[in-house]
């Protein structure tokens, strides 16, 4: 396998690897270890050109040093991503992408993403142990969607403490957008809190199965749910929920989702600030796998109640981002942005 070297500006490590014999065709970008090891995870896409899967690593990596700095994980931030048909996955070249995460000797370590699962995670780990995420029966911290609800919920808390005067969420509604992994985990939680859960998916029956089984949950449709008149919105499915042509139609008092890149750009946390409606920044409401996850790499081993009780840290860290918005005057995307950079100019401190 060939690895070379790239001089990114603002990136500490960016390796290309190249195994003509397995198919491997990867980057690794190690953006910062200021706070500790670059955690973040390794997707396998079909990127039509080399440049397209540069370009994503680099603000992957980047995103995940500011998600993981405002979650005070004591992590930095990576990512790896792979060129490849997920058809064309082998066990070969996840052995040779092993290898490459090794020789950056704990500098980078992978987790789950987009077409990398467990099973390939295992295979991983046969050549590097900077593999996260792997099944608690093997005392690993296991798949984070779940954890990744309950950071959702502590989120929740934080919004009707800031909107309602009251972080209690009983009686309260909430409309989750997407009951996958994360949004049914959420859907359930919310349930036990007594909320008003309404759901959608893409997908209906996913929705409408969640609803068969709990008196406090209602399908929606799909094309109603950004505008359902809810106190809480969470988006959970994908990207750009939120964007300039729906942004005047929502009827909640907040919104807090696990969905990565919910608003389709900056501007339009300007404009949920002009409706009054609160925004939680979705990396700091999306940290609660990321905050497991760290918790594999603690000398006395993972501890789920450990884990958990940090992942309930994100309703302070929103009550805080809040803080800083309305001091400065500014979006809350702002103030997380600033949070994440005193962060890291204050250094590994609070580590968990
Ligand atoms: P998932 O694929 O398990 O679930 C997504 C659900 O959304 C699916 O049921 C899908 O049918 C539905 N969906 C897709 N497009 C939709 C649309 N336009 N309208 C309504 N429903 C739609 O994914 P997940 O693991 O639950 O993650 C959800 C989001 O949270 C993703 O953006 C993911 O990147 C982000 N996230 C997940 C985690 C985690 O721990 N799983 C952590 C951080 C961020």
């Amino acid at each position: 396998m060939n690895i070379e070297l790239l001089d990114i500006d603002g990136y500490e490590d960016v390796i290309h690897c190249l195994d003509d014999d397995v198919g491997l065709v990867a980057f690794i970008a190690v953006h910062s270890t200021r706070l500790g090891p670059a955690l973040g995870g390794m997707r396998v896409l079909p990127y039509a050109t080399e440049q397209e899967a540069m370009d994503d690593v680099l603000r992957l990596a980047q995103a995940m040093t500011y998600k993981s700095a405002v979650a005070d994980t004591g992590f930095g931030g990576g990512k790896a991503v792979i060129i490849a048909d997920p058809a064309d996955k082998s066990p070969a070249m996840l052995h040779a992408i092993g290898r490459a995460i090794e020789s950056l000797n704990g500098r980078y370590i992978t987790a789950e993403d987009m077409n990398i699962g467990e099973a390939d995670l295992e295979i991983v780990r046969e050549e590097t142990r900077w593999v996260s995420g792997l099944p608690q029966s093997k005392g690993s911290s296991g798949n984070p969607s779940p954890y990744t609800a309950v950071g959702c919920l502590a989120s929740l808390r934080a919004c009707a403490k800031a909107c309602f005067g009251d972080a209690a969420l009983t009686d309260r509604s909430v409309a989750i957008q997407g009951v996958g992994a994360v949004g049914s985990e959420l859907a359930w939680l919310c349930a036990n809190e007594e909320m008003r859960v309404f759901v959608a998916d893409a997908v209906s029956e996913r929705a409408t199965a969640l609803a068969s089984e709990s008196p406090n949950i209602e399908a929606v449709s799909n094309t109603e749910i950004i505008e359902y008149p809810c106190d809480l919105l969470s988006p959970c499915a994908r990207g750009n929920a939120i964007t300039e042509s729906n942004v005047g139609l929502l009827r909640c008092k907040a919104v807090a989702g696990a969905a990565n890149n919910q608003l389709s750009d900056a501007s339009i946390a300007e404009m949920l600030n002009d409706q009054d409606i609160l925004y939680a920044p979705d990396y700091v409401v999306n940290a609660g796998g990321v905050i497991n996850i760290g918790f594999e790499f603690r000398p006395e081993g993972y501890d789920e109640s450990d884990a958990l009780t940090k992942i309930e840290t994100i309703e302070d860290t929103l009550a805080e981002v809040f803080r800083i918005a309305r001091a400065d005057g500014t979006t809350t995307l702002a103030a997380a942005q600033k949070l994440a950079e005193q962060r890291l100019e204050r250094g590994p401190v609070n580590a968990a």
